[in-house]
Order: C-alpha cells, then structure tokens, then sequence
C-alpha cells in the first residue's frame, strides 16, 4: 500500500502540538509518508518569517515556545500547495478561520482524501441554525471527515504529560488509520462512532468555561464551578438530545466529554479569559489580545452561535447557562447575575 501523506492545516497552540505527536508516529510507521507537512499563516515574528523559523529551528516560537518539533514536520506557508497531495487532511484552525480555509482549497485537494477536525466550534448556517465543522467541511470539500475531541490542553501535551482523547469516526477502518496517526505513549485515543456528540461536546464545553472562569472572576471557589460544570454536561446532553438526536449517553464520558469539561473549566484559556473579562472589565477583545499573543479563543463565539440558534427555535429557557454567558459577553447581564441564573436552573424546579 503506498505510504499516506498527512499534512496538518494549521499551526497555533494546539496545531503545533499535535504536530509533534504526527511527526513523531509517521517516522516510526510504514503506513505514512515520512515527512508532514504543516500549514503555517505566515507571519513576521522578530523581522523573520515564521515557516522559516520553524523549517530551521524546529520550533514554532510564537504558538508554542520550547517545544522542539519533529525536523520531518515542514512548515508550508502556501496552503494549497500543502494540502494538494495530502491523503490525510488534520483541520487544526481557530473554528472562525475554517470556511475560508475550506474556500481556498476547494476542487484543489485529493478526491481520495480523508480529514479528521481537531476544531472545536460551530459554524452559523443559513437557516439560522448551526453547522457542524466537520459537516463544512465535508460539504466543501466533498471528503470523508472524523473529529478529534478530548481534554487536551495544548501545552501539556507537548510536554507529553499523560492524557486521553476521543476520535469520532464512522468507518472503523478508517478510525484505525487514525489512532495510529495520533496515538502516542502519553496521549492515549479511543475511537467512537458517536461523530455528533464528540465534536458537539468539544464545542459546548467552551461554553461552560467561560462560565467558570466568571465564577473565578467572582472569586467563588470549587463548589460553584462544580456545580457550573455539572449544570453545564446537563445542558450538553439537552442540547445533543434536541438537535442531534440519536446520540449514546455514554460518549459523555469518553475524554471528549465530562474530562475536557473539568480540564477547561481549570486550565483551559476561555476561563483565563473570562476571569479577566470579569475581574478588569475591558472589552473581550482587548483581553484576548493582550493575554494570548495571538491565540484565540473560541467560547465567547460558540456562545453567539447557539444562542442565534436557540431564540429562532425559542427554547433558550432550557439553556440558561449558554445563555447567560452569552448575556455577559454583550453587556446585557453583570456577572454576579449568573448566580441567579444557575440558582433558577430548570433542574432545580
Ligand atoms: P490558536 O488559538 O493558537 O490560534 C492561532 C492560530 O490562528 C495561529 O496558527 C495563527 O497563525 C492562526 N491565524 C491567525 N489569523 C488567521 C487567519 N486569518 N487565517 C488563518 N489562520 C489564522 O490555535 P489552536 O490553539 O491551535 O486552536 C485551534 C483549534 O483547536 C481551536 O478550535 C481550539 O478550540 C482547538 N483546541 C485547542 C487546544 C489548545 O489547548 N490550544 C486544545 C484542544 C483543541
Ligand atoms: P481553551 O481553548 O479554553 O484553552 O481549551 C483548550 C482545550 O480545548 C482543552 O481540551
């Protein structure tokens, strides 16, 4: 069989390390073509481009400083040059930059082709409604797409401290291909075919720790958040129950559910920034820029998404903590009253 081509299309914080994993497996694996190629957003990072740092210094100096990645992991600025031979696409882009990923690469990659979505976010459909990535991307580009969801905060797993994560993926073939691409001692992958749910949860999840990074804002200690993450699973489970009917209860507790809610409600960057929305009370973007250099973060716009969704199908009252994050990021609610909010959940009527 010949060997696979993997190319990775994007190149931030968690692009970069699992970049490190990818390179790592495919110089050890027959089933994949040695070399990976990344595709980087060029920028300028100290008067010199950032593919050329990393293609000479094996680093990705501003996403992920102090991690050497693997010399067979090629930084490619060009994206349809990087993606033009791939047989494995890993979508690895803040969820706001997908579509017009997916636009340039159009009609220009292998029909052969399979993609795996690490993105965790939605996209606004026409019908006022949600998209799922990987559905964008499957309807863009016409390829078979799996997710990879889990309680993996980036920096950690590039220093190759030991965690889990979830592979959604119908063909088990296919899902076999991909553990073997992803897997490493320390980062341990179980392959479900629940899609939906995986990718809703690692969606939602961000939504939570905006949640409780107001908690931590607010100064209210373990209880409260464990209360907000428990609320929090119950309204993911709702949610997947209204639209995506179908889903297996158990994929909740797989890595890509009630661990990357506990992970992120701690370590995660919406609830760094969130505290900070809460404890310095600037503009969101402010924030963002000014903590992150340059990441960025995905629950205050997940929390748009679903609430556009949720008022045209008018059933936000069965979701009072999306919507009260939401709320908070317009201005429309103060902190403090999400308490309120959570004191009233439906569950406790
Ligand atoms: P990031 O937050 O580090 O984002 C920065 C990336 O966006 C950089 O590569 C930058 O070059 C790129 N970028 C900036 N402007 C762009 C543009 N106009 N077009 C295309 N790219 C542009 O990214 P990340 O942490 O790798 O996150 C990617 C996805 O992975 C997100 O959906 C995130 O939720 C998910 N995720 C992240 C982590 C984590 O710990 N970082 C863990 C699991 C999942
Ligand atoms: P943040 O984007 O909030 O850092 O979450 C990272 C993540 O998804 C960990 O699994």
């Amino acid at each position: 069989m010949p060997r696979l081509k993997v190319t990775i299309v994007g190149s931030g914080n968690w692009g970069s390390a699992i970049a490190k994993i990818i390179g790592n497996n495919v110089a050890s694996s027959d089933d994949f073509d040695p070399t990976v190629t990344m595709y980087v957003y060029e920028e300028i990072v100290e008067g010199k481009k950032l593919t050329e740092i990393i293609n000479e210094q094996h680093v990705n100096v501003k996403y992920l400083p102090g991690i050497l990645l693997p010399p067979n992991v090629y930084a490619e600025p060009d994206l349809v040059k990087a993606c033009e031979k791939a047989d494995i696409l890993v979508f690895v882009v803040p969820h706001q930059f997908i579509h017009r990923i997916c636009s340039s690469i159009k009609g220009k990659i292998k029909p052969s082709a399979v993609g795996i979505s690490l993105i965790k976010g939605f996209v606004q459909a026409e019908n006022r409604g949600i998209q799922l990535i990987s559905a964008l991307i499957k309807d863009m580009l016409q390829i078979e797409v799996s997710v990879l969801m889990g309680a993996n905060i980036a920096s950690e797993v590039a220093k190759e401290q030991f965690c889990e994560t979830t592979i959604g993926c119908k063909d088990s073939f296919t899902g076999s291909i991909l553990k073997k691409l992803m897997q490493s001692e320390n980062f341990r992958v179980t392959v479900v075919d629940d899609i939906d749910t995986v990718e809703i949860c690692g969606a939602l999840k961000n939504i939570v720790a905006c949640a409780a990074g107001f908690a931590d804002g607010l100064g209210l200690g373990d209880n409260t958040k464990a209360a907000i993450i428990r609320l929090g699973l119950m309204e993911m489970i709702q949610f997947v129950d209204q639209f995506y009917s179908g889903a297996n209860l158990a994929t909740f507790f797989e890595s890509c559910g009630i661990a990357d809610l506990i992970t992120t409600c701690y370590g995660g960057r919406n609830r760094r920034c969130s505290e900070l929305y809460v404890k310095l009370k600037k503009p969101l973007k402010e924030i963002e820029e000014e903590y992150l250099n340059g990441q960025k973060l995905q629950g205050p716009l997940a929390a748009e998404e679903v609430m556009f969704m949720l008022e045209d199908k008018r059933v936000v009252d069965k979701f009072p903590l999306f919507s009260a994050v939401h709320e908070v990021f317009l201005g429309k609610m103060p902190p403090e009253k999400m308490l309120e909010v959570l004191r009233n959940h439906p569950v406790h009527k």
